[in-house]
């Protein structure tokens, strides 16, 4: 067989969409599962819209989430360059090579001309196609219209009748009617090529295999048939994804929360949780595990396991997923992603020193099992590094409004002091063993001291949490909820 070569070819207009990521991801795991290759194209052909912010953060994503690719900006490659913008001189060549064959032409109605007609056509009800006004001018005619200052485009000769075939890979045959099909402009006015054109020109150009992407391109590529017939190219073979939707089955949009790779970073999901929720947007695994690391996703994947139908968007599946690699990953590895956001909270320094880095070390490993994403994480444990927290109001109606709570506070806080070491042990054989002497069960000294320590109702075991604060910081804020109780009671 070929050798698979394949492309993820985004527009610089905004930001890596979930979408996107996914399309790169398929891409990128045909080439990884078969031995082929990656290409990263940049379609940059829309001057207006395209910003090198864009690609910057599409550049920027993609790393991060490790699609690398074997071909493209930064490392180039044999086919580049892989900038739309810097290949105008390519389309041009092949345009003008159409006009010679008699395949395409010049057209030189203005957009007003232009729009008369669709709102005539519109008018009569007939669907508002171009006409073919100026498929058939001599060179005298197109002479005079230049002469006038008339702009030209180029378009290219449609057949009026018959019909044109694309054989999806994931959506089997499908028939367009060519009569829908208008002679559709190549190249615009101001010299640049189409959206359809250029990446027909550079998918053959770039000896690409397989054209796959969103569903939403589907109604593209009979054009691009056409215009690979016209070129006298071969076809790729095409897989076009299915539609992410909401879980409403509306389309997706910002109104159902965060939709870039960017966005989801910062609100602290993980790589492999992206990665392995995007897998599953389209495609399913063999068995009915859904948590798989890259490695069995590229060892198992193939096109025939994408499925036609719309994949449901579910953030509640990604945040579980995010859990589960949160609790798996290796520690050091949740850590080092956790110290972010612990410096955007505030909690550790720009360039935390080794204490910091110690007890966010620690606080982390003991908490990850309770949060969801390293946002919640870095939260769940900000109270290992400050001290002025509020308690929780539920807590404290709960906890703190026992009239014996700031005595056996009190107690717990001698015992403290005196124990010959801190270790989680011996603090929890001294707190057994004061629950015992009061009468009392252990939990009615421990839910107060959670909320005394961490000002907080649930959190990781008690012991672990008290002998990674340390003596002193338990002393201290043990003191300061006996003041707490103390205060409202006398209110
Ligand atoms: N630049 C197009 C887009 O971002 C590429 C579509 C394709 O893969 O052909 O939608
Ligand atoms: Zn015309």
């Amino acid at each position: 067989m070929e050798k698979v070569r394949v492309r993820f070819a985004p527009s610089p207009t905004g930001k890596l969409h979930i979408g996107g990521a996914r399309t790169a991801l398929f891409n990128w795991l045909l080439a990884r599962s078969t031995g082929g290759t990656f290409v990263l194209r940049i379609e940059d052909t829309d001057v207006e819209r395209s910003t090198q912010a864009s690609v910057d953060q599409i550049i920027s994503s993609l790393k991060w989430l490790g699609l690398d690719w074997d071909e493209g900006p930064e490392i180039g490659g044999e086919y580049g360059p892989y900038f739309q913008s810097e290949r105008l001189h390519l389309y041009e060549d092949k345009a003008q090579e159409l006009i010679d064959k008699g395949k395409a032409y010049l057209c030189y109605c203005t957009p007003e001309e232009l729009e008369a007609k669709r709102e005539e056509a519109r008018r009569t009800g007939r669907p508002p196609r171009y006409d073919g006004h100026c498929r058939n001018l001599s060179e005298e005619e197109c002479a005079r219209l230049a002469a006038e200052g008339r702009q030209a485009v180029i378009r290219l000769k449609v057949p009026e009748t018959g019909e044109t075939v694309v054989d999806d890979l994931i959506r089997g045959r499908v028939v367009f009617q060519n009569s829908i099909l208008d002679d559709f402009i190549i190249i615009k006015s101001n010299g640049m090529p189409t959206y359809n054109y250029a990446c027909v020109v550079d998918d053959h150009a770039m000896r690409l295999t397989h054209i796959i992407r969103a569903e939403e391109h589907l109604s593209n590529t009979p054009r691009q048939v056409l215009l690979y017939q016209a070129l006298g190219y071969e076809l790729p073979q095409f897989a076009h994804v299915p539609m992410i939707l909401a879980p409403d089955r509306s389309k997706l949009s910002k109104r159902h929360g965060a939709t870039s790779v960017e966005e989801f970073r910062d609100q602290g999901y993980l790589q492999e949780a992206i990665i392995n929720y995007l897998a599953l947007l389209g495609w399913s695994p063999e068995g009915t595990d859904e948590i798989m690391p890259l490695e069995d996703i590229v060892k198992q994947f193939s096109l025939e396991r994408v499925s036609k139908n719309a994949a449901i968007y579910d953030t509640k599946k990604l945040t579980w997923i995010n859990g589960y690699y949160l609790r798996n990953l290796p520690g050091e590895r949740v850590v080092q992603e956790t110290l972010p956001f612990l410096k955007r909270l505030g909690l550790i320094g720009e360039e935390p020193g080794e204490d910091e880095l110690r007890l966010a070390h620690d606080s982390v490993l003991l908490t990850r099992d309770r949060a969801k994403t390293l946002e919640e994480l870095a939260d769940a444990v900000s109270y290992f590094f400050k001290d002025g927290f509020d308690y929780d109001e539920k807590g404290v109606q709960k906890h703190f409004s026992d009239p014996a709570a700031a005595d056996r506070l009190c107690q717990a806080r001698a015992r403290l002091e005196a124990l010959a070491d801190f270790t989680y042990e011996s603090i929890e054989s001294e707190y057994r063993q004061l629950a015992e002497e009061l009468g009392i069960k252990a939990a009615q000294l421990i839910h107060p001291t959670r909320l005394a320590l961490s000002g907080r109702t649930i959190g990781p075991g008690l012991f672990e949490l008290m002998a990674l604060l340390g003596r002193e910081k338990c002393l201290k804020r043990l003191e300061r909820a006996i003041d707490f109780i103390g205060q409202r009671t006398v209110e």
